[in-house]
């Protein structure tokens, strides 16, 4: 492709991804193609010659478009949002362009230093307290995978990076039993095994009991296990229940373990004055994840780490092969030892994009306007006769229902609600999906898409209710 080609392609994808962004709403949110259809209608051979732009993008909007299901679609209200906005799009236009592997200092400055001085806006920014540094990492998975490992190396001396586990180790790690699955994947990854995880009981808002958590380590010190990390979750992904912090913060610092906090959703809130109170107890937080991918309106992916001892984080990781040494290490971040992969992308440039061109008080009005709409619509679910809510809702996401006087068998209502979100979601017009909250199916109703507005979410209500009325006449 020559440049004049890549010109003329390029301005007319962006005219489509303007149509795009318009119009995502026309397209059904929850794709419909079947298992197999997309490989099949793909070839089996590469092609031997180059084909035309034309012809690939007649496929694009052809064979993968139906095969796409519209997280940008302002109807999209399942799982958590992974938000996309212009200024983060611009940005990563850019940032392919340039190509850059952000391994090291040297390996583009401006990425390394830009990155330190955006995560230092975001600390301020959400009211964290002098002593923190920040990474960008892929995922709230590898970001807490990470603090798994620096707990682990900083509790043993860097014992087990030289010598490896030899069994000896009976390390205890505790979260609550509504802590994402992700947790447990790190904890296998980490060497502890998955017996070393203890799931803490909740109270009945689904927050961690610290009155169990510390009967649990006492119980584990008097059994000779060592008790090394609590991961507290802010916003849990069934239901965003916010683990109390103040309590489980002391606890942490009295029986000396790593507290690392799981905030992968509902970081983002912490930017609002009125949600400080979910880090009351911060100065004992040792680290902190949460995702700009979700709710920051920064494209997938861009996951924020904090951390208080970003010493101990670099001697985890910390490599030094000859062909990586550099004459600037030590004066300033190369950030390949502050996680896991060695590659990096360019990721700081979208955020600060983001963070500039919706300035603070955009960012604000954007998320207290998703807080709004899901505070409305629970009070209108709540007088509603035939529904219920199953669980308090301290941000945008809901969990409720459908539960009609007639219906008075016990399993009933889970396969009439399962039924329901099918029907709804088969329609194309919105998509939900579900969880289990006390041993009930519920719908989760997030509202948190960048384009959602109260009348998506006007509409989405009355498709649940027409549908609801319908299966059971
Ligand atoms: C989404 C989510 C995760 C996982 O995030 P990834 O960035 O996809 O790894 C972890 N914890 C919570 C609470 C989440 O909501």
């Amino acid at each position: 492709m020559t440049s004049e080609e890549f010109r003329k392609q390029a301005h007319s994808f962006v005219d489509w991804m303007a149509d795009y962004i318009d119009s995502a709403e026309k397209y059904p949110v929850k794709s419909q193609v079947k298992p197999g259809e997309i490989f099949q209608s793909i070839p089996d051979q590469a092609p031997e010659k180059g084909e035309s732009m034309d012809e690939i993008f007649q496929d694009f909007q052809k064979k993968i478009l139906p095969g796409i299901t519209h997280w940008q679609s302002p109807n999209f209200f399942a799982y958590f949002p992974a938000n996309s906005s212009y200024p983060s799009v611009l940005a990563e236009m850019l940032t392919a362009t340039l190509g850059t592997q952000c391994m090291i200092w040297e390996t583009s400055p401006a990425a390394a230093e830009l990155e330190e001085k955006v995560m230092n806006w975001l600390l301020r920014l959400m009211g964290f307290p002098e002593g923190f540094e920040g990474v960008i990492q892929d995922t709230a998975s590898t970001a807490t995978l990470a603090a798994l490992l620096t707990a682990r190396e900083k509790a043993t001396k860097f014992r087990i990076n030289e010598k490896g586990f030899n069994g000896h180790e009976d390390f205890r790690i505790y979260c609550s039993s509504e802590t994402h699955s992700s947790i447990e994947k790190d904890v296998k990854i980490a060497g502890f095994g998955r017996r070393s995880l203890i799931k803490i009981p909740v109270d009945d808002q689904l927050r961690m009991r610290a009155d169990l958590l510390e009967k649990a380590i006492q119980d584990d010190l008097k059994e000779g296990y060592r008790p090394l990390c609590i991961v507290a979750t802010l916003g849990t992904t069934s239901t965003t229940s916010i683990d109390p912090l103040k309590e489980i913060g002391p606890i942490s610092e009295k029986y000396e373990l790593w507290l690392h906090v799981d905030a992968a959703f509902a970081g983002s809130a912490l930017i609002l004055p009125e949600f400080q109170w979910m880090i009351k107890g911060v100065e004992n937080i040792d680290s902190f994840v949460f995702n700009p991918h979700k709710w920051l309106f920064t494209n997938f992916d861009c996951s924020v780490y904090f951390i208080k001892d970003a010493k101990s984080l670099i001697d985890t990781f910390e490599i030094l092969p000859e062909y990586l040494k550099t004459k600037t290490r030590g004066q300033v971040n190369d950030y390949r030892d502050w996680g896991v992969p060695l590659g990096r992308r360019f990721r700081a440039l979208k955020l600060w994009f983001v963070i500039r061109n919706f300035g603070v008080t955009g960012l604000q009005e954007k998320l207290r306007y998703h807080l709004k709409m899901a505070q409305d619509l629970t009070r209108i679910i709540e007088k509603h006769p035939d529904f219920e809510i199953l669980a308090p809702v301290p941000l945008n996401t809901i969990c409720f229902r459908f539960h009609p006087g007639k219906v008075k068998n016990k399993s009933e209502p889970d396969r009439l609600n399962q039924l329901l979100i099918e029907t709804v979601n088969n329609t194309g017009k919105a998509y939900f999906t579900h969880t289990r909250v006390n041993d009930k199916y519920a719908i989760r109703f997030m509202i948190g898409q960048a384009h959602t507005t109260e009348e998506h979410v006007q509409q989405a209500w009355r498709l649940i209710l027409e549908t609801a009325e319908k299966l059971v006449r």
